[in-house]
């Protein structure tokens, strides 16, 4: 079987380094907003480019603390509206909905499955107080666009890059694109850790440390609290395991790249609509998704043939129980993506073997 993720094999890659950074950490006695989490924190913002990166708990609580330190700060309150793609993983809009605000879904471009700019405008009320594009997959979403419409009308921009980290948009890349960025270091995640983590990066210094004392009981300083905050960190060991994997990631990117380009030079299939990708840097594949009608019946037929598949996402966001108030909301194109989409097999540990089985694979479906 061709696994869809082998993620044992991608951190067997990095097995004495990892444990080198295990063993640190254990032998410091320090393990909670210590050394390590400083200096991933200094290296990540380095390597997004931004002045400020936050570790946290994990990506949901980096959108979350993101929104809540502009609830604090009164940039929004309560009941406010939040413009996000109809298409998107849940926690970018479980984050809006945890802070009281109101998700106003926007759908998205049917080539890139990124959220249409120029259906933004159309959802501006006097309540729109932000724009959370989601750079789904791992490619960047139209920001140039997005950010002219932000500046028009005030808001505050602020990117999910849980499956972008290090794609770039022109010569900036993702968490450096708007004014917050929140990133997810779930295992699966191109940057992952080995169990739960996140940040948050801006260039904003009022907003960085607002976020820092909000995740930390709303403390600014030992035993005085600013605000009604959470426990929301990165511990010592995941920084200390993402250091070690953050040096990897451009070349773990790379791999993905070539795999990537080796799909959508052979893969040719009159079944198959593959993604439409704007530029070369701008895209990490975090996921390799392609549409098909009749997508359970390929799923099945790669399955047979030994290829593991993964759909995401299969339920459209405003057809989930947790939305009822959502069910009779119309977004076609959210819901022709989540009903046709279908994930290939890509890591940086796969063989080349394995790669061009799987293109054979999908050019004999009928
Ligand atoms: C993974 C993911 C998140 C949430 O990250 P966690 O670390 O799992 O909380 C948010 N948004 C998107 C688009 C994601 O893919």
């Amino acid at each position: 079987m061709i696994p869809f993720l082998d993620l044992k094999g991608i951190n067997a890659q990095y097995r004495s380094e990892l444990i080198e950074a295990c063993t640190r950490v254990i032998d410091s006695g320090w393990y909670i907003q210590g050394s390590e989490c400083k200096a991933f924190e200094e290296e990540f913002a380095e390597y997004c480019g931004t002045k400020y990166a936050i570790g946290v708990a994990n990506g949901l609580d980096a959108l979350i603390l993101i929104l809540r330190a502009y609830k604090e700060m009164g940039v929004m309150c309560e009941r406010d509206e939040v413009i996000v793609p109809s298409n998107t993983y849940i926690a970018s809009i479980l984050a809006i909905s945890e802070n009281g605000l109101v998700p106003v879904l926007v759908e998205p471009d049917i080539d890139t499955y990124l959220i249409d700019p120029n259906k933004i405008e159309a959802h501006i009320t006097s309540k729109t107080k932000a724009i959370l594009p989601v750079h789904l997959y791992g490619q960047t979403c139209e920001m140039d666009a997005i950010n002219a419409i932000a500046q028009k009308y005030n808001l505050k921009v602020i990117e999910d890059s849980a499956q972008s980290h290090g794609a770039y948009y022109k010569d900036k890349r993702s968490g450096n694109l708007g004014d917050a960025s929140g990133f997810s270091f779930y295992p699966g995640k191109n940057l992952g850790a080995l169990g739960d983590g996140g940040a948050v990066t801006t260039n904003d210094e009022a907003l960085a440390n607002t976020i820092k004392a909000l995740a930390n009981y709303g403390s600014h300083k030992k035993y005085e609290n600013l605000y009604k905050g959470i426990n929301s960190r990165l511990d010592e060991m995941q920084a200390a395991l993402l250091r070690v994997k953050l040096r990897y990631l451009d070349e773990e990117v790379e791999k993905r790249r070539a795999i990537a380009h080796y799909y959508l030079q052979n893969i040719k299939n009159k079944h198959i609509v593959l993604s439409t990708l704007r530029a070369e840097d701008n895209h990490v594949w975090h996921l390799f998704v392609i549409r098909t009608k009749n997508r359970d019946a390929l799923q099945k037929y790669l399955l047979d043939n030994g290829i593991q598949t993964l759909i995401h996402y299969p339920i459209p966001p405003h057809k989930q129980n947790a939305y009822t108030e959502w069910h009779d909301h119309s977004y076609p194109l959210g819901e022709q993506i989540h009903d046709e989409v279908l994930s290939l097999p890509i890591s940086g540990v796969q063989s080349l073997e394995d790669t061009r089985m799987i293109v054979k694979v999908m050019n004999d479906y009928q």
